[in-house]
């Protein structure tokens, strides 16, 4: 017997004609670089995007070709994110926050020949350009200038396109974006997503019990656009229809406060130090900012919980998700599940600060040094992943296996206990462990509780060496504007929430806490700063 379904192969294309068939008037705005905004909507958005696509193959781009983008969330950002796969190429978001040489090396080993470019981040493309084997430039001008000698303008692109095109064949399975990881943990590594592994994550993702996004959301990512696919906002927007709202460059919350209330938006997503500015805004100018209907996804990093609290004080739900670049990327979201019955508000608060339940078709186990661990709450091990939207391998790098056990999964990195209704809980990267006379010390729970002061705006925690105890952890603080705490006064907070062996009894304070790329902070800067910590 054979089932009797329709064999159809699950590509993006199917996204893109529904948006333009389906929701033509919807608004797509984005913030130009001198803040005026652009406006634009879903039927120019597939109309242009297709233009691309025809554009890119009278190019001479081929299947599988790599594709480029250097730019900032806008409408031409989102154009990219279909116009390259409608043709069968490849889009390669580079990270722009990357030193130079970094995106250079990115570029070259992804093997990029045609990029598309923002104009005013001409000046970082100049200086890494010579690394790379990019022929062809294509600029989008967004502040009007007309583009340099060499290039092609973007608009002068679209405009070879005739329209009357067809889209190549495509299998679900074939290649159609890539993301490097950001080299915390070494040389960038690339991860290749695939029609059907981006349709499959859009679906859960918006699902109620996933990120849930629905039509009548307007979303403002404010995740860049080359960070792990906008955490597949671009996707989940296309196939529903949702007003979109672009940054652009401006990304400060004095920014994005306005834009947020002006345009109306219902859905944000960002990293944890994001929200960590906008809720001292929040908290200054109380009352002020309309965003009633506001939710927050956050992840990349852990979500303190004061600041989950600190939000809901304003009336705005925050919810975290977690994955990698590798798990492309939303593997797990925060939720109070149906299975833990009646839930008092601390504890709501507390499943919230966690990583939350594997999402469907996400497998998850961790593995500790005797092998799969209990979901018990306490056991903890390493988190390994296993999906359809979960790398099996890097681009072009073999060597690469100690990522993935010999039973096909992912090793992430990450050290968690489970609790038993599925709720993960993370206590740190394996590289940020803190061993402490035998004994791990979290260095997540310790910077959330910490993070949890009144007069802390940022905490980061590392481990530094010590000549009796191995390792004890430095606290490196930012404190909030006119507030003020000491070392004793942060000690005495925790004492009451931490053994007194955790407590760190090394401080710094400091006016900010290095970044990575993608904002979150940045350990291994701190961690080459403090080495020779000198103990009395
Ligand atoms: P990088 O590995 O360079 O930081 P990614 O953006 O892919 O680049 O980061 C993935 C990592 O970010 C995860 O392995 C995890 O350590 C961390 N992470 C992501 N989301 C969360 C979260 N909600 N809570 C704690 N850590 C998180």
């Amino acid at each position: 017997m054979q089932a009797t379904m329709m064999k159809v192969k699950l590509t993006l294309t199917h996204f893109l004609d529904r948006a333009g068939k389906l929701f033509p008037g919807v608004e797509i705005v984005s913030r130009m670089p001198d803040k005026s905004l652009h406006r634009s909507n879903y039927g120019e958005f597939h109309r242009r995007s297709r233009l691309l696509a025809e554009a890119l193959q009278k190019a001479g781009v081929r299947k599988g070709d790599r594709v480029a983008t250097l730019m900032w969330n806008h409408y031409a950002h989102f154009e990219a994110y279909f116009g390259v796969i409608a043709s069968g190429a490849v889009l390669h978001t580079l990270n722009l926050r990357l030193a130079p040489e970094e995106i250079g090396y990115i570029a070259d080993h992804a093997e990029d020949r045609v990029i598309i470019v923002d104009d005013i981040l001409l000046p970082l493309f100049a200086q890494f350009r010579a690394q790379t084997r990019i022929e062809r430039v294509i600029v989008v001008s967004l502040t009007g200038k007309p583009v340099p000698e060499g290039c092609t303008d973007y608009e002068d692109f679209l405009a070879t396109a005739s329209g009357d095109w067809d889209y190549p064949e495509m299998e679900e399975d074939d290649p159609i974006a890539m993301c490097y990881t950001s080299g915390t943990t070494g040389r960038p590594k690339g991860v290749v997503y695939s029609h059907r592994s981006q349709v499959l994550h859009t679906l859960v993702q918006c699902m109620p019990d996933g990120v849930g996004i629905a039509s009548h959301d307007v979303i403002l990512p404010v995740v860049p656009m080359f960070h792990a696919n906008a955490w597949g906002i671009p996707y989940a927007a296309a196939m529903l229809g949702t007003k979109m709202v672009f940054p652009g460059p401006h990304l400060h919350p004095d920014d994005l406060l306005p834009l947020m209330e002006s345009e109306g938006v219902t859905v944000s997503c960002g990293v944890p130090t994001i929200w960590l500015g906008m809720i001292q805004i929040l908290d200054r100018d109380a009352g002020k900012w309309k965003l009633d209907k506001l939710r927050l996804t956050v992840g990349g990093s852990a979500v303190p919980e004061a600041l989950i609290r600190g939000f809901a004080r304003h009336g705005i739900e925050m919810m975290q998700g977690w994955g990698m670049t590798e798990t492309s990327p939303l593997a797990t979201v925060s939720r109070v599940m149906h299975t833990q019955g009646e839930v008092s508000e601390d504890e709501r608060f507390a499943t919230l600060a966690m990583q939350g339940y594997p999402i469907p078709l996400v497998d998850l186990r961790i593995i500790g040094d005797d092998g799969e661990q209990p979901w018990d709450g306490k056991a903890v091990g390493e988190i390994q992943v296993h999906g359809p939207w979960i790398t099996g391998s890097y681009h072009e790098l073999p060597q690469s296996d100690a990522s993935f056990t010999a039973d096909g999964w992912l090793r992430t990195g990450d050290v968690a206990a489970v609790s038993k209704h599925g709720i993960v809980k993370i206590t740190d990267r394996t590289k940020d462990l803190i061993k402490s006379g035998g004994e791990w010390i979290s260095s997540v729970d310790l910077e959330n509780a910490i993070m949890g002061h009144p007069a802390v705006a940022e905490a980061a925690v590392i481990a530094v060496a010590h000549p009796k105890w191995a390792e004890r952890p430095l606290a490196v603080v930012v404190l909030k504007a006119g507030q003020s705490v000491d070392a004793a006064g942060l000690r005495d907070f925790l004492s009451d929430k931490f053994a007194k062996w955790a407590i760190p009894d090394a401080w710094q304070f400091v006016d900010a806490i290095p970044r990575t790329s993608t904002g979150k902070f940045l350990k291994t800067a701190l961690r080459e700063k403090y080495r020779d910590w000198k103990w009395d």
